[in-house]
């Protein structure tokens, strides 16, 4: 893809805000966006994706359009998960520069001005690392830290400790993601592969408002299988490993018995610990192809080269009469 070429009535600034079902927050939402971005000198693109919502959310955002200028409401055709929205976010986004947050209002657009404000001195991205986590158990905390390390171990562009996705982009910060082809999305490792002069600031992450959190443990250890296997091939060399520690290790054990029968003579059966070795050498020995499986699913999913997400509607910025009547 072709960088966007920055026309003159491009808006200084876009907002991408991922939704999904999140029609108790909006009205707070927009309200507390409103307050800061009437506040900047520039003209300010709301771009809302709609990634599938059931709710009346689109409604409640298309309503919004009809009163304030800015709006920009971008329909998914389903609910392609977040790291979808965001990638189609990125990719309709005019602004000279980007920012990201979550619709849930942990993110305080408050802190839009500052954020602003480190971009005009020659940031390309702002990076805001929570120095709370309000309303996270210890458990999610306590995994998440866990992740991090694990993937700063393996993989080559270190990614930042608790930043999420709440961040703002340079325009060609932003033409770098949106050229990275891959289906699948590992956000917060693109990010951190695609690099830039990074500012990181600090914020106090709030509880989500209202409603709640679409993330269970599940789709954790799916982003985080997600997050390994597309930034790193090393634990395609535990197989490696693990057969040869295991190869040793039998090789010495046969050597071992071969010298006890010829010293002793042929004593023990045996029979439970070649139970215990055959169905220890099973396990690995599937764990390893189910290993590969994961990269081998992955290299079939992109061969596909489907979109990462379709565009029902876009609602867009010119055109404020095409509004479809609710
Ligand atoms: N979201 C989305 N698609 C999904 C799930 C979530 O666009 O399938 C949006 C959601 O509306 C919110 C953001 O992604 O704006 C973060 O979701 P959530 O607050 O549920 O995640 P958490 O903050 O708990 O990690
Ligand atoms: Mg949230």
């Amino acid at each position: 893809m072709k960088n966007r070429h920055v026309e003159p009535t491009d808006p200084l600034l876009s907002i991408v805000i991922p939704v999904h079902n999140e029609a108790e927050v909006i009205p707070l939402l927009l309200n507390r966006l409103f307050l800061v971005t009437h506040r900047i000198g520039g003209a300010v693109e709301l771009l809302f994706v709609d990634d599938g919502s059931r709710d009346n959310s689109v409604a409640l955002l298309l309503q919004a359009r009809r009163h304030h200028t800015g709006i920009r409401v971008l329909q998914l055709s389903r609910n392609f998960g977040k790291e979808a929205a965001v990638s189609a976010g990125l990719q309709h986004a005019r602004g000279r520069a980007v920012i990201l947050m979550d619709a849930d209002l942990q993110d305080p657009p408050e802190l839009i001005p500052e954020m602003l404000g480190e971009w005009q001195r020659g940031a390309d991205v702002v990076l805001m690392k929570r120095r709370s986590r309000a309303g996270e158990s210890w458990f999610k905390r306590l995994t998440a830290s866990l992740f991090y390390r694990l993937i700063n171990r393996i993989s080559e562009a270190p990614i930042p400790v608790d930043t999420g996705d709440f961040r703002l982009m340079s325009r060609r910060t932003v033409d770098a993601l949106n050229q990275l082809p891959e289906r699948n999305r590992y956000l917060k490792g693109m990010f951190a592969w695609v690099g830039m002069t990074t500012v990181t600031l600090e914020f106090d992450r709030d509880p989500r408002l209202a409603g709640k959190t679409k993330w269970n443990y599940l789709k954790l250890m799916h982003l985080a299988m997600e997050g390994i296997t597309s930034f790193s091939t090393k634990p395609l060399r535990v197989a490696l490993i693990l057969g040869l520690l295991a190869a040793t290790a039998g090789g010495l054990f046969g050597v071992w018995e071969v010298l006890k029968a010829l010293v002793i003579g042929v004593s023990t059966p045996g029979y439970a610990s070649i139970i215990a070795i055959t169905t220890f050498l099973a396990g690995v020995q599937l764990l390893c192809i189910g290993l590969l499986g994961e990269y081998i699913g992955r290299i079939y999913i992109e061969t596909k080269q489907r979109p990462v997400f379709l565009v029902a509607e876009d609602s867009g910025l010119e055109n404020r009469q095409a509004i479809p009547q609710l």
